[in-house]
């Protein structure tokens, strides 16, 4: 009896594994794979509400847009087999020629303590990143290849960043522009220059042809005034005027969740309904106050000021070579006039 008894064991035991190994791994697979093809339009999973499906070409969902229920971080989610990454917006409007969205993408990853932390974080996270301004948008990009653990922890710390700056008005306006000495090393004799590195590298920016051309162009097209015309990299004659209260202000109006989002990819290991927990409870925890305000986007535009048809305008450009050259100092965004 004992022996019938631990023989049936056994069978059962075995029986059990196989029965249950199969399904488990078509369920794993399944449960993978059905996230997203099972997915549906205004479905609530983890914190989130799906939007609309990315289909590739064989017509299988490959990706969702989802938005975050609380906080209305907008997320496109794709499944690629790769190492986690995330290219992460903010809406940012340029609300002047002072260049307040690329100061901000300048401050934000590398001043402050909350800044520094997060860049020595990235050092020791075989991380890679970059960032970049364009008209009305500005990009942080981020990836890991240290695994699924490490790249929560990198988008925490730079939403953190991005979110809850603490950068001195000194350190504003060390990025921006102002007056310093410089030494000459042939006679030792000094000179007062202006500096910044945000200065440094539009004033570098306009002496091309082309920048000032689009500028132009845009003011032709939009109007002067108009957001999609004003400088995002910043004018440099407007640059001097940016105060730290004007850099403080734009973040206050548009580094928010609800007018952020990003595009991430993420492999197999990294299922659909684990990675949208985790999302959720980093955004609630970096974000714990509800927001009610409503944020701009393209529709809220006001209407362009076009130039009269057939007005022609003459751009001039630096087209002799400076009597000294400016060092473009090495910075980590790439476009400023897009
Ligand atoms: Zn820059």
């Amino acid at each position: 009896m004992n022996g019938m008894s631990a023989s049936f064991l056994s069978m059962l035991v075995c029986f059990s594994i196989l029965s249950s190994g199969i399904p488990l791994a078509a369920m794993a697979q399944q449960a993978n794979n059905l996230s997203l093809d099972a997915l549906t339009e205004g479905k609530n999973i983890n914190g989130f509400r799906s939007e609309t499906l990315y289909l590739n070409d064989a017509d299988k969902a490959f990706g969702a847009r989802f938005r975050h229920q609380r906080t209305g971080f907008t997320l496109d989610f794709l499944e690629l087999q790769s190492v986690p990454q995330a290219l992460m917006w903010v809406n940012s409007f340029p609300t002047s020629d002072r260049g307040e969205p690329h100061t901000q993408e300048h401050l934000l990853l590398g001043k402050g303590n909350t800044g520094r932390a997060h860049s020595s974080l990235e050092d020791m996270s075989l991380a890679g990143s970059t960032a970049f301004t364009m008209q009305w948008r500005t990009v942080y990009q981020l990836h890991t290849a240290a695994g699924p653990e490490v790249f929560y922890k990198l988008f925490e710390s730079q939403t953190d960043s991005l979110l809850h700056p603490d950068y001195t008005d000194e350190e504003i306006r060390r990025e921006v522009s102002h007056w310093g000495i410089n030494e000459n090393p042939a006679d030792k004799s000094l000179r007062l220059e202006e500096k910044g590195t945000v200065y440094q590298e539009m004033v570098s920016s306009y002496e091309r042809p082309v920048s000032l051309l689009f500028r132009v162009a845009s003011q032709m097209i939009y109007g002067p005034a108009h957001p999609l015309a004003l400088s995002a990299g910043g004018w440099p004659a407007s640059i001097r005027e940016m105060k730290a209260e004007h850099i403080r202000r734009f973040h206050a109006d548009n580094y928010r969740l609800g007018n952020m989002g990003m595009v991430a990819s993420f492999p197999k290991e990294m299922p659909l309904a684990g990675v949208l927990s985790r999302l959720d409870q980093i955004l609630d925890q970096l974000e714990p106050k509800q927001e009610t305000r409503r944020f701009a986007s393209e529709a809220d535009l006001t209407a362009p000021k076009p130039a009269a048809v057939g007005e022609i305008r003459l751009v001039e450009y630096p087209h002799q070579k400076a009597a000294t050259r400016r060092r473009t100092p090495k910075i980590k965004c790439r476009s400023h006039l897009m």
